[in-house]
């Protein structure tokens, strides 16, 4: 007779749609927070779908289970394991993948098929088919998605049950390190060292702002600079550089309302940070659709395609409305200085990505406005800072994999690629993670981020799959425990 799986007859959806869904706000360790990826499944689904088309349903069994009561009864203690394997908590139980494993074996013997999942995307099913036992094997055509897999099945286990390679890790003696602890160790101390050599380099272009008398503090780390993008007023009588901001309020949290008024001043507009709710007159000078926005000296509307015609011929500027910084007690606003905007200054590097954005005007309507390349995504500043932590990651690949020589790697040069498992494989696995790190850095260093009024915040570049045009950005502070 065909054997059904338990997969073909019935499954404990309830519990594993819960699983699912919980795991969506588990951050802490989980693999979603490595790289980005669209179309990420729920491990929770992935790990029950490949158990369930593994392990035979009971009715397979006439012999063990002959009436429908002793198949019941069968399903329902096959149902307690896999809604015990679904928990995220229990990934790394030893207790609770033994006992679905066994389950597994009894149906298929020792011998386990290999796993191969050719559109892997994200890892999630390859992940969690080698959680369960499985020789898993993932292909993708995008190759962040190769990436995210290697990353997730294909280094860990290559490097399994070693020590930290890191000076520090290795003065401590008799430690055990089991799995992947070893390499995720080196992975945060190399990182470390990336952080503190960026500050030694980089780190004047992010001073800190002083604050008011009234605070208890005399400065504070910058979290964010908010800016505005100007263009010239299209109206020849008024000809000022007016800002073309989505909206000037600051913070909508209760009790730490706070707004920017942008103040007429001969020629130009001064912008200065008020306490208390945005009045209605201020929400927003952006009237509808499109890039059509109030001037606030003459109040002249403009229209879409005047703005896209400055845009191409590169004559949009910008202007900082505001600066974020993180004092005791919350978030403070604080109104543009000299020594801010000094600092804001910054050259760009000596080499940056420059090829020209993918034409896709539905998804990416940036460059309508005239930023077609990759560099214009960025302010200076932001170019500076990702071009040094980029340079920054071959330099600490170099240092791990010198580490992994004093630490008794093997002295050869077989890469990963080719299979190798000594120091220079060992350093290239170390950056690709912390490449993961610049990555995950640019999709919050981007002048398509923008600030959350209500949750005090940065967005992220990527909060949908497109790259728009925000008016309004927020250049986040890297060196910044809110940005870190
Ligand atoms: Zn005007």
């Amino acid at each position: 007779m065909d054997v059904k799986k338990l997969i073909e007859v019935a499954l404990p959806l309830e519990k594993i749609n819960a699983e699912s869904a919980r795991e969506k706000s588990i951050r802490d360790g989980h693999p979603s927070t490595l790289h980005l990826w669209w179309a990420r499944r729920p491990l929770a689904a992935a790990r029950a779908v490949i158990w369930a088309s593994l392990v035979d349903d009971p009715s397979s069994h006439p012999d063990k289970f002959p009436t429908g009561e002793d198949q019941d009864k069968e399903r329902k203690r096959l149902f307690k394991i896999l809604e015990d394997l679904v928990v995220w908590e229990n990934s790394n139980n030893e207790k609770v993948l033994n006992s679905a494993k066994a389950e597994i074996m009894k149906s298929i013997g020792k011998n386990l098929p290999a796993f191969l999942d050719p559109f892997a995307g994200g890892g999630a099913i390859p992940l969690e088919a080698q959680r369960l036992g499985l020789e898993a094997h993932a292909h993708d055509l995008n190759p962040v998605a190769v990436m995210i897999n290697k990353a997730m099945i294909e280094i860990p286990p290559r490097f399994s049950g070693m020590s930290p390679v890191n000076p520090d890790s290795r003065k401590i003696e008799g430690d055990k390190w089991m799995g992947a602890h070893g390499l995720a160790a080196d992975v945060r101390y190399y990182g470390e060292w990336m952080k503190k050599e960026a500050f030694k380099r980089i780190g004047h272009l992010y001073p800190k702002v002083k604050l008011p008398d009234t605070q208890r503090e005399d400065e504070a780390t910058v979290i964010a600079w908010i800016w505005a993008r100007t263009v010239k007023c299209p109206n020849p009588a008024c000809g000022c550089e007016m800002p073309l901001a989505s909206s000037f309020v600051l913070s909508k949290k209760k009790g730490n309302e706070t707004w920017v008024k942008p103040i007429p001043e001969n020629d130009h507009i001064r912008f200065e940070v008020q306490k208390g709710k945005c009045p209605k007159e201020y929400e927003s000078f952006k009237q509808g659709r499109g890039a059509a926005f109030k001037c606030p000296f003459c109040g002249e509307i403009t229209t879409d395609t005047y703005i896209k015609s400055k845009g191409i011929n590169n004559q949009i500027g910008a202007q900082l409305m505001a600066v974020v910084a993180e004092a005791r007690g919350g978030r403070i606003y604080l109104s543009p200085n000299q020594e801010q905007l000094l600092a804001s200054k910054a050259n760009k590097p000596d080499e940056y990505p420059d090829a020209l954005l993918p034409y896709d005007p539905r998804n990416i309507w940036c460059v309508g406005y005239g930023l077609e390349t990759y560099d214009k995504l960025f302010t200076n500043r932001q170019l500076t800072a990702l071009c040094t932590f980029s340079d920054l990651v071959k330099e600490a690949q170099k240092k791990a994999e010198q580490d992994a020589v004093i630490a008794g790697l093997k002295n050869d040069s077989v890469s990963l690629e080719d299979g190798g498992n000594g120091a220079f494989a060992y350093g290239q696995a170390v950056g690709g993670y912390l490449a993961f790190v610049v990555d995950k850095m640019t999709d919050y260093h981007s002048s398509i981020c923008s600030w959350h009024s209500s949750g005090e915040k940065m967005r992220n570049t990527f909060g949908r799959q497109a790259i728009p045009m925000v008016w309004d950005y927020a250049e986040g502070n890297p060196f910044s425990r809110a940005n870190a």
